[in-house]
């Protein structure tokens, strides 16, 4: 049964080439941009719509799981939500984390004392050092959010996992709230940590890797695997059974659940939080009310 669903299973070259070249050549790509134009802004939306653009073509042209094909309208909700998400973040969340977050880590780093980032490394390095130290943070935040119900709810983390289907698009469909939490691993390492610069790198990576994790593409997961998290880890972590959705937290770094314990290396028969899929209007107020089939959510 499963096995039919797939289509990009077949041994053609070019089948081949995307699920060994692909990750590694996105990863590549991105960073050489950000390390040549570090300076400019255009950099992190257009490493983000041009991420988005070649997932998008390659899930149309070879899409892993034919069910999983969004029609355009689905296409277009989820780019609307992701402006939503994007713009209630420039808006609302990034002007009070300026206001309180960031001089409070700042003032913490001062009080603390702490010069311990190694600012004398080579910058690529100091970004994959930011990088892992931003998903280490991340991993423990992931996690609390699916072992505590009041995380879980004043999070909105449902509703990211409240879709059936899954696609590149999917990395940005997340509750608003949320935007509360998910910007606040890159904040501790820049600010606390002192990390400065690199975390820039760091962010175009990890969202690369979060889009490259939803994406409904067939990748290679082994020796890549090791370190960071592929589609297959993490679309297991969107299962709508709860013991497969309490494994593989961390979203573009994988080695954190490897230390820690968490991870799975398995198939995945069905996303979503439960056999049917909330509204839109649902899933916006899933910090309020948990959708009736729910299974996945901590009690
Ligand atoms: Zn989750």
């Amino acid at each position: 049964m499963l096995r039919r669903l797939y289509t990009g299973r077949k041994s053609t070259g070019a089948n081949m080439v995307i699920k060994y070249a692909l990750q590694p050549a996105l990863m590549v790509a991105v960073l050489a941009v950000w390390y040549f134009n570090r300076e400019a802004l255009w950099v992190y939306p257009m490493v983000i719509l041009a991420v988005q653009v070649v997932l998008g073509t390659l899930e149309y042209w070879r899409p892993a799981r034919l069910d999983w094909r969004q029609p355009v309208k689905e296409k277009l909700m989820l780019i609307a939500v992701y402006l939503v998400v994007f713009s209630f973040s420039a808006a609302v969340v990034v002007p009070i984390y300026a206001a309180t977050l960031e001089p409070g880590l700042a003032q913490m780093r001062a009080a603390v004392g702490l010069d311990i980032w190694p600012s004398t490394w080579p910058i690529l390095a100091q970004v994959f050092l930011a990088f892992f130290a931003s998903e280490f943070i991340w991993y423990w935040f992931h996690r609390a959010e699916h072992r505590w119900f009041f995380i879980w709810r004043v999070s909105g983390h449902g509703a990211h996992h409240s879709f059936k289907h899954l696609s590149a698009l999917n990395a940005g469909a997340n509750h608003p709230l949320e935007m509360f939490v998910i910007l606040v691993p890159a904040a501790i390492v820049e600010l606390f940590f002192g990390a400065g610069l690199a975390v820039a790198g760091s962010a175009v990576l990890t969202v690369t890797l979060a889009s490259i994790a939803h994406a409904n593409i067939d990748l290679n997961h082994k020796v890549i695997g090791w370190l960071f998290t592929t589609n297959r880890f993490h679309i297991h972590h969107h299962s709508m059974v709860l013991d497969e959705s309490n494994t593989n937290y961390g979203c573009a770094a994988i080695v954190w659940d490897r230390l820690f314990g968490t991870f799975s290396d398995a198939d995945t028969a069905e996303a979503g939080t439960g056999p049917t899929e909330p509204t839109l209007w649902q899933k916006l107020l899933m910090p309020y009310r948990e959708p009736q089939d729910t299974q996945i959510a901590p009690e």
